[in-house]
C-alpha cells in the first residue's frame, strides 16, 4: 500500500463521549462491517469492557474509504480509495498511558466531545498528549440528536482550545450516522499520509501485545520505515532476540493475512513466542537481514501509582496466579507485580497499578480469564522514609513500614485539574480541604465553567476522592491528575490487632491528625464484616504500642445446627450449604475466620 493513500488516526474523547459507537459507525460505513454481523462496541472485545461498557485495550483496524467526485470537489482533495486506520482507545484517567501508547502510531487525533457535556478534565489531559506528540487535530462534536445538545457553546469552547474555528469544528450523531461520511472524507483532506523510508532497513514500532491461548503472543506494530514480509526473520532490538515470522497481516475487522506490510501501515505479527516478555509494548523490530542500526524513539514506562496484595483463597493456586499475571503484564505493560509473603495470608503478590480502576479491573481478569479466587488487600501509595542515619526505606506495603528512628516520610504528591459547573466550588473547595489539598489556581472557561488546580496527596485521592466528587457535584465535575514530585508529611502506621496479633494485611498508613478516626473507624467495621466465632475475640487499633481503640466480636455458644436438632434432614443440609456459602470467600487469620470485604474494609474509610 502506498503511504500517500494512509491515514493513521486515533479517536480520544472522555469516557462516555461515544468513541466506541462512533467506531462502529465507521466501520459500517466503510463495509468492514456489515450491518447484520454488526454488535455494538465491536472494538471492545474483552467480556469486561463489554459489561462496563468501557473500552480499556486500545484496538487497531484497518478501513478502506473511497473518496467519490463528488466529495473530492466539495472537500477540495483527491478521488480514490485510501486506506484509514484507526485506532480505538481509552478513556479513563487510570489508562492514559495506552493513551500515549497508541499516539504514537498515528499522524491524527480525532478529538471527541459530547455536545451536550462539553470538555472534560480527562478530555483535555488527552489532547495535551495528543497535541506534544504533534498529531494533527480534529475535533468534533457527538451526539448533536441529544434534544440538551449545544453545539453553539461546545464548538465556541473545543476551538479555542485547538486554535481554530467554530465552523471548523465537525458535529455529528455517532448513534444516527449523521456526519460521519463528511468526517471520514475530512479525515483524508486533513491528515497528512505518514512519512517513512521504503528503502531503509525496517524499522516497525510495538505498540501493543496481547497474548492468545491458541496463536501465542499476537503483537501490534506500526511500521515507520523499510517493510516486513512473512519471509523474513525478525529481530527485536533492545534484546537482540530473533525470531520467525509465522504469520503478519492487518486487522479489517479481524485478522487478515497479507505478504507484507510497509511504510505507514499498522498490522500485526505472530512469532510463535510464547513467552510473553519477549514482545515488549515500546520496542522496535528490525529484520535480521540487513538490520536497522538505531531504534525508534520508544516509550516511557509509567510508574504504579497504587500497590496492593493480591493473594489466592486456596494456597494450592500460587503458581497459577504467578502464570496469569505474566500474561496480563504483556497486554498491560503498566502492570507490576512481586511475590511477598503476609503472615495472614500467605504467599501472594504485590501489586502496582495506575489507579483503582485499574486495579479492579486486573483483580476481575485474572478471576475471569485465568479462573482464580483471590483477596486483595487494601490498596496504598508509595511512601519513601528517611531515617535518622539518612538511610531510605521505600514502603510499598504498610507491614514495611520501619521500625526505628525515623527523620522523615515523603508521601506522593498530584496536581489534579478539576473542571466543574461553577455552583460547585464551594463544595469542592471543602472536599480538598479535607484531603489535605492546595489550591494553585483557578479560571472560568465560560460564564458558568471552572478549571481548579490543586495538589493533593495521592494518598487521599486514589481511594474514594473521585466518588465524592462526583456525588458533591452531582456527577458534573471531570477529575484529571498526574504524578507531581513528592512532600513531607506526618505520617503514622495503624495497626489492627485481632486477639492481640497484628494482622499485617490490615496495617494502613495514614496521617497522624486522622489516625484515631481512621483506627475506630476500622475497628468498627471490622466488627461488623467479621462473623462471631466460637470464641471471643477482641479488635484493636494501634499506633506502636498504644492502642487508640478496641471492640470486641463475642462468641457464639452453639452450632448452628443444634438450632434443629433431632429435626429434618433437608433443612440441615440446607443450613450446612449456607455455611458452606458463606465460608467461600472466608481467609483463617490464626483462629478467626475473616471475610474478603475485611480486607478492602479501609477502602470505605477515611
Ligand atoms: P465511549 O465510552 O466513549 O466509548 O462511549 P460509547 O460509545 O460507549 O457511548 C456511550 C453512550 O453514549 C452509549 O450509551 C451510546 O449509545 C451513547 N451515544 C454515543 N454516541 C451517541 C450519539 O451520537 N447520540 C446519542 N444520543 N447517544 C450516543
Ligand atoms: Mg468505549
Amino acid at each position: 500500500t502506498p503511504p500517500s493513500i494512509i491515514r493513521n488516526f486515533c479517536i480520544i474523547a472522555h469516557i462516555d463521549h461515544g468513541k466506541s459507537t462512533l467506531a462502529d459507525r465507521m466501520l459500517q460505513l466503510t463495509g468492514v462491517v456489515d450491518a447484520r454481523a454488526a454488535r455494538a462496541q465491536y472494538l471492545d472485545r474483552m467480556d469486561i469492557e463489554r459489561e462496563r461498557g468501557i473500552t480499556i485495550k486500545s484496538q487497531a483496524v484497518r478501513m478502506p474509504w473511497t473518496i467519490t467526485d463528488e466529495a473530492a470537489a466539495a472537500h477540495d482533495t483527491e478521488a480514490g480509495t485510501y486506506v484509514l486506520n484507526m485506532i480505538d482507545t481509552p478513556g479513563h484517567v487510570d489508562f492514559t498511558y495506552e493513551v500515549s501508547r497508541s499516539l504514537e502510531a498515528c499522524e491524527a487525533a480525532i478529538l471527541l466531545v459530547d455536545a451536550a457535556q462539553g470538555i472534560e478534565a480527562q478530555t483535555l489531559a488527552n489532547l495535551y498528549l495528543a497535541m506534544s506528540a504533534d498529531l494533527h487535530i480534529i475535533p468534533v462534536l457527538n451526539k448533536i440528536d441529544l434534544p440538551s445538545a449545544n453545539p453553539e457553546k461546545y464548538a465556541a469552547e473545543l476551538a479555542g482550545l485547538v486554535g481554530c474555528e467554530p465552523e471548523d469544528v465537525l458535529r455529528v450523531s455517532a448513534k444516527s450516522g449523521v456526519g460521519v461520511e463528511e468526517l471520514l472524507n475530512e479525515i483524508v483532506k486533513q491528515i497528512p499520509a505518514p512519512v517513512g523510508d521504503a528503502d531503509a532497513p525496517a524499522r516497525a514500532l510495538i505498540f501493543d501485545s496481547v497474548y492468545d491461548t491458541y496463536r501465542g503472543v499476537i503483537t501490534y506494530v506500526r511500521v515507520v520505515d523499510g517493510e516486513l514480509t512473512h519471509r523474513d526473520r525478525i529481530k527485536m532490538m533492545s534484546s537482540n532476540a530473533t525470531h520467525e515470522l509465522l504469520e503478519l497481516g492487518v486487522i479489517s475487522p479481524e485478522q487478515v493475512k497479507s505478504d507484507k506490510i510497509g511504510v505507514g501501515e499498522v498490522g500485526y505479527l505472530i512469532t510463535g513466542v510464547k513467552d510473553v516478555r519477549q514482545s515488549r509494548v515500546g520496542d522496535t523490530i528490525t529484520t535480521q537481514n540487513g538490520a536497522a542500526t538505531e531504534s525508534l524513539g520508544g516509550y516511557k514506562h509509567p510508574n504504579p501509582m497504587v500497590y496492593a496484595g493480591l493473594y489466592p483463597i486456596d494456597g494450592d493456586q500460587f503458581g497459577d496466579l504467578r502464570e496469569a499475571l505474566e500474561k496480563l503484564q504483556l497486554n498491560d505493560a503498566a502492570l507490576t507485580y512481586e511475590p511477598e509473603t503476609s503472615g495472614a495470608l500467605g504467599f501472594g503478590f504485590r501489586c502496582g497499578f495506575l489507579g483503582l480502576l485499574h486495579m479492579e479491573i486486573t483483580r476481575d481478569r485474572l478471576e475471569r480469564e485465568f479462573n482464580l479466587d483471590l483477596i486483595s488487600t487494601a490498596p496504598n501509595v508509595v511512601y519513601e522514609v528517611v531515617m535518622e542515619d539518612t538511610s531510605r526505606v521505600e514502603v510499598t506495603n504498610p507491614s514495611e513500614f520501619p521500625e526505628g528512628k525515623i527523620h522523615e516520610i515523603l508521601e506522593p504528591v498530584v496536581r489534579a485539574t478539576i473542571l466543574s459547573p461553577s455552583d460547585y466550588i464551594g463544595t469542592i473547595m471543602e472536599l480538598c480541604q479535607t484531603k489535605r489539598g492546595n489550591l494553585l489556581g483557578m479560571d472560568y472557561l465560560s460564564e458558568d465553567r471552572v478549571e481548579m488546580r490543586y495538589t493533593l496527596p495521592m494518598g487521599e485521592i486514589v481511594f474514594d476522592f473521585f466518588d465524592q466528587l462526583k456525588s458533591r457535584t452531582k456527577g458534573y465535575a471531570s477529575l484529571d491528575y498526574e504524578r507531581k514530585g513528592e512532600q513531607a508529611a506526618d505520617l503514622v502506621k495503624v495497626d489492627i490487632l485481632l486477639q492481640g496479633e497484628p494482622v499485617d494485611a490490615f496495617s494502613a498508613i495514614v496521617h497522624r491528625d486522622s489516625a484515631y478516626g481512621y483506627g475506630v473507624q476500622m475497628v468498627a467495621k471490622l466488627k461488623e464484616l467479621i462473623p462471631r466465632q466460637q470464641f471471643e475475640v477482641p479488635i484493636q487499633a494501634a499506633i506502636g504500642a498504644r492502642v487508640i481503640a478496641r471492640e470486641n466480636i463475642r462468641a457464639i455458644r452453639k452450632d448452628v445446627l443444634a438450632k434443629c436438632y433431632g429435626g429434618d434432614i433437608s433443612r440441615k443440609r440446607k443450613l450446612l450449604e449456607k455455611q458452606k456459602e458463606g465460608k467461600k470467600r472466608m481467609k483463617m487469620v490464626g483462629r478467626v475466620e475473616v471475610p474478603q470485604e475485611a480486607f478492602v474494609a479501609a477502602l470505605a474509610t477515611g
